[in-house]
């Protein structure tokens, strides 16, 4: 039995409620979900797409839960008869609130998502950005575009993706640019309210300023980091945007 990996609980809850955290990641997840042997992934994710929207849960965790079931497999046809079916049984308007949100996943044109964000844009994707996934909620692709003279990389998120509270550090100098290429974001500093992102926004974030970027909830964004020169430059991660203060931004 292949576990389903799942961190998000730790992520979010790791240190304010461990418990909840462990069982979120290794018995949901990494035990039930993970009885492929029982019921299949798309079959739990029809399950859990159901019940979540029976109750109206149209967040950004039915967003997940979303992607999740289109990449186990079910289709374009198939979530739309799902969520008409379940309509009679949930509740009409329970079905528009789903609706919106499964129309952006299983786009028309029958292209996913991330396929007509790239196309969306000169720069490429890049690879997943695993070195720096431990700082991030959700998926990020990085491509470097310039490794020389001024480190430029094209960021991607999916949405809903968002990096962990951060500083850049520098004793001279130093700080970064993002140069919004294509979707939607969010850009935030401590204290301050956030700053919705648009393609060809551009946000200068001074050394020493605690702030977040990423992904609406409802799209894939991009932007240009641009890493400005300083002296002893460095990064200090700190906690994740956490779902409550993330979940408001869209309302
Ligand atoms: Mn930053």
């Amino acid at each position: 039995m292949m576990a389903v990996k799942q961190t998000a609980g730790r992520d979010t809850l790791g240190k304010f409620a461990p418990k909840f955290a462990q069982l979120n990641d290794d018995v949901l997840f990494g035990e039930v979900w993970s009885r492929e042997d029982k019921l299949s992934l798309r079959d739990r994710s029809l399950v859990t797409v159901t019940a979540l929207m029976a109750q109206g849960l149209t967040d950004s965790s039915f967003q997940h839960h979303l992607m999740a079931a289109r990449q186990n497999g079910i289709t374009k046809p198939e979530i739309a008869e799902i969520l008409t079916h379940a309509a009679f049984y949930a509740g009409w308007p329970k079905a528009w609130a789903a609706f919106r949100m499964a129309k952006d996943i299983w786009t028309e044109d029958g292209t996913d998502a991330k396929t007509a964000h790239a196309n969306a844009m000169v720069f490429p994707i890049g690879q997943p950005n695993d070195g720096f996934a431990q700082y991030f909620i959700g998926r990020s692709y990085l491509a470097p575009l310039s490794t020389e003279q001024v480190g430029i990389f094209n960021v991607t998120f999916e949405p809903g993706c968002r990096n962990n509270w951060h500083i850049h550090h520098a004793d001279r100098g130093g700080g970064q640019i993002l140069v919004c290429v294509a979707g939607r974001g969010w850009y935030q500093e401590w204290g301050q309210e956030a700053r919705a992102l648009h393609p060809g926004d551009v946000v200068n974030i001074p050394v020493g300023v605690k702030h977040w970027h990423g992904a609406a909830a409802d799209s894939w964004f991009s932007h240009l980091a641009i890493e400005v020169p300083g002296e002893n430059g460095s990064n200090e991660w700190l906690e994740p945007v956490n779902d409550a203060q993330y979940d408001k931004l869209d309302k």
